[in-house]
This record gives structure tokens, sequence and C-alpha cells, in this order.
């Protein structure tokens, strides 16, 4: 039997009951793909149903504003991937009516959408044959036809992929790429893959030669690089309810457009000293303020960056807040009241120490 026929049998066997494999509508298929780059399925379940709840279609999507997109995105992290969705929305209502294009060149041109989505999109909405390449395919392809040029080079994945392009169903290709997802996903897995009912068991080059744990081959990582933010939460003294600031990140870097505490990225974390002392020669008296001791310090990791995270809580008039954002060249800040902080689109991070130290 040849590797199509015996792949897709397995999948119609196996396949998990998701609710994007119940539609054809690409849009959805779409979201689906995105949500689920970088992101586990059990995370992505929920707001899969609750982003296509809100905006069900192109159109209500390109209608929201970017605030209200990230809002709804909130807590998944890797917000380029909301706004882009956002973006191509607009642009497949102002370019193409409002439908999503069916061939592989015109999806790979909306932004957000790479190799891989394009083809995903084309194959499972549209039935074209484009086949998809992530990691898990990477992992069966070379383990089945031992390939062992390393996955993560340019020169590694043209080898899977004109493998795929051999293999891959021009009848059904969407199913052909979601079942060599699925077992990669379910069955070949990184680790302790269940060569003993393997249906390819036979033919596995990566088993036959021992290799199983040496395939797919990679090269060495890049090194990640550490970030360290000092942030201050500034509380007005004068008003009667509690009003804080926060700062929108409006440059090209992470969480843009998201909002978070104001702050100061350095080179390192700040001593109590050392902010009294910035503070100091920006002008502002010791008497002034509060500083209240540091909260527990926090680490949170991104794609090749490893955020470190102090938070000072400083009470004060509003005239002297005004004045310690001057001192430290804060721009972008806004006063609201605290309890609104939650309406707000704000990083995983900020929302984690804003929940455990139960602040607003
Ligand atoms: S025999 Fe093992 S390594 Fe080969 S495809 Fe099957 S599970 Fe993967």
């Amino acid at each position: 039997m040849k590797f199509e026929q015996k792949i897709r049998r397995w999948y119609l066997q196996n396949k998990r009951d998701l609710p994007w494999r119940k539609t054809k509508d690409p849009y959805l298929i779409w979201l689906s793909e995105i949500i689920l780059q970088q992101t586990r399925i059990d995370q992505g379940m929920s707001y899969y149903h609750r982003f296509s709840q809100r905006f069900p279609d192109v159109f209500s999507l390109a209608n929201a504003t970017e605030d209200q997109v990230l809002k709804h995105w909130q807590g998944l992290g890797y917000y380029t991937r909301a706004r882009n969705l956002h973006k191509a929305a607009k642009q497949i209502v102002i370019q193409h009516g409002g439908w999503i294009p069916e061939t592989y060149d015109a999806i790979l041109e909306l932004p957000g959408i790479g190799d891989y989505t394009a083809a995903a999109i084309a194959s499972i909405a549209f039935g074209k044959p484009y086949p998809v390449v992530d990691g898990n395919v990477m992992r069966v392809i070379s383990r089945i036809y031992g390939i062992d040029t390393p996955v993560n080079t340019n020169k590694g994945k043209k080898e899977i992929l004109q493998k795929l392009q051999k293999l891959i169903s021009p009848k059904d290709p969407g199913t052909f790429n979601q079942a060599v997802m699925e077992f990669g996903a379910l069955h070949c897995k990184p680790a302790n893959p269940d060569c003993n009912t393997c249906i390819f068991k036979k033919d596995c080059e990566a088993l036959k030669k021992n290799m199983v744990g040496l395939l797919p081959r990679k090269e060495p990582k890049i090194k990640t690089k550490k970030r360290f933010f000092n942030y201050l939460v500034l509380i007005d003294k004068g008003s009667s309810s509690t009003e804080i600031w926060l700062s929108k990140r409006t440059h090209q870097d992470i969480w843009k457009n998201l909002y978070e505490f104001p702050g100061r990225e350095d080179s390192t974390l700040w001593s109590i000293r050392k902010l009294k002392n910035k503070l100091q020669m920006g002008g502002i008296k010791n008497t002034e303020i509060n500083i209240s001791q540091p909260f527990n310090d926090y680490r949170h990791i991104l794609t090749h960056q490893q955020i470190h995270a102090r938070f000072f809580r400083i009470e004060a008039k509003e005239e002297a807040l005004s004045n310690i954002l001057s001192a430290l060249s804060i721009s972008n800040s806004i006063k609201i009241n605290a309890q609104d902080v939650s309406s707000y689109a704000i990083p995983r991070l900020i929302d984690r120490f804003r929940i455990e130290n139960n602040v607003f």
C-alpha cells in the first residue's frame, strides 16, 4: 500500500475531533491555523471558540478596532499574529470583496501568512496540492525516509518539501496534509514514538538504521537574549478611587500596541536605591513619593527572548507621578481607573503579575 493510502487510513481511524476539521470555511480554517502557530491545541481551542464567536467572518474582523482584536487575543501571546489577522481581513475586504483568495500565491500575499499557512489554507479549504511542512511533518518524513539534513536549515526543509510533493494526494491534499501532521502529533512523537505498533515499521529508514532518536537532525539553536524590564505601578494618592498609569508600547518590538505599566528597560533589574537615584537625578524628592519594596521578580519566556521583570509600587500625588514619567522619559502614558485595567489589551506577563499579586 502506498504511503498516501496508509496514512489516510490511519488518519480516518485515529484523528482527533476538532472543530476546525468540521468546516470547509476558509476563514475558520485560516483562523485555526494562525491560533495554532506556537500554541497547543488545548490552549488554542477556547480562543478559537471565543474569537470565532466574536468575529465570525472576515467582515466582522475587518470592521473591528485593533484594540478589540487584541483584547480577544489577550493571553495567547505572539500578538503579531492577531495584528496581522486583522490587517489581512481588511486587505481581503478591500482587494477581494471579502472572499479569501483561492490560489496559494494570492493567499501568501496576505499579512502574517507564510508558506505553511498558505499551504494549509490552499489544501484544506480549496483542495490545492500544496504540502504543509511543520515540525510534526518534518519529523515523520525525515524518519520514514531517513533524511538527515538538519531540518532547521533551508536545505533540509527543501528536501522534505520535495519528498512531500511526490507523496501528496492530488485528489485530497487537505486530508493528506492533516494526516501527516496528526500522525506526527499522536504517533511518531518526538520522544519514544511507538514503533512497535507503527503502520510504517517495515518501511521506516530511521527504525531500520536505529536512528529514531537522532532524527530529525537539527542545527544548534540561536542563543536566547535576556532583557530586563523595570516597571512602576504608579498610584495616585490624591484620588478618591484608585487611579493608575498604563503605557502603550508603540515601537517596533514585542507587544506592539499593548499596554503595560510605565517603566524602563535596562541592562539589569533596578534596586530601590538605583530607582531612587534615577528619580533624584530627575528632580524628584524622596519626600514627595512613597516607594514600597519591589514585588517578587518575574521571568517570562518568549521565542529567543527571556524577559526579567521587577515591579515597584509608588504612591504619590498626581503631579509627582507625572514628574516621575518625565524624569524617566516615559511617553504614551494614560491615567485610568484601576478597575478598568482588564478592558485594556495587556501582555500576559503584566496580567500574571496583576492577578498573582491581586493588585487591581
Ligand atoms: S517506525 Fe517509529 S520512527 Fe518510524 S514512522 Fe513509525 S513511529 Fe515513527
